[in-house]
């Protein structure tokens, strides 16, 4: 989508600091990190949130829990833990509509959540 912020740093015309890529998946830092890590994890197909995934999409889903997974043990968090978030649409807090999860850790984290 044209005019989709991730979708701009999917085709490199926005810069991001990229921790992990390949043909369908991509992962970066968030701009405004929550905790020590906050990386961002999201399909390079333009989805606009987990609502709006159907069919064989579900299959991405798995790959980028499995990048997530990957990148905590890569960043060193995965015996301490860590959060994954997907906000979705208005009452999830979603800010920007190009399906995405944060991967959150290094630090404990609270619960409820706001
Ligand atoms: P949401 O609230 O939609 O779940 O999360 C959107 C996230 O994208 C926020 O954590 C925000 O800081 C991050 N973000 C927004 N614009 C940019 C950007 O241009 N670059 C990066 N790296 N992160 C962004
Ligand atoms: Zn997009």
């Amino acid at each position: 989508m044209s005019d989709c912020i991730f979708c701009k740093i999917v085709n490199k015309e926005i810069p991001a600091q990229i921790i992990y890529e390949d043909e369908s998946v991509l992962a970066f830092n968030d701009i405004q990190p929550q905790a020590p890590i906050h990386v961002l994890v999201i399909p390079k197909k333009h989805i606009s949130d987990m609502a709006s995934v159907h069919g064989e999409d579900f299959l991405l889903i798995t790959t980028l829990f499995k990048t997530m997974q990957k990148i905590a043990q890569e960043k060193g968090i995965e015996d301490e833990g860590y959060r994954i978030v997907n906000n979705c649409r208005d009452n999830g807090g979603q800010t920007v509509g190009h399906l995405h999860f944060h991967l959150i850790g290094g630090r404990e984290m609270r619960w409820p959540p706001g």
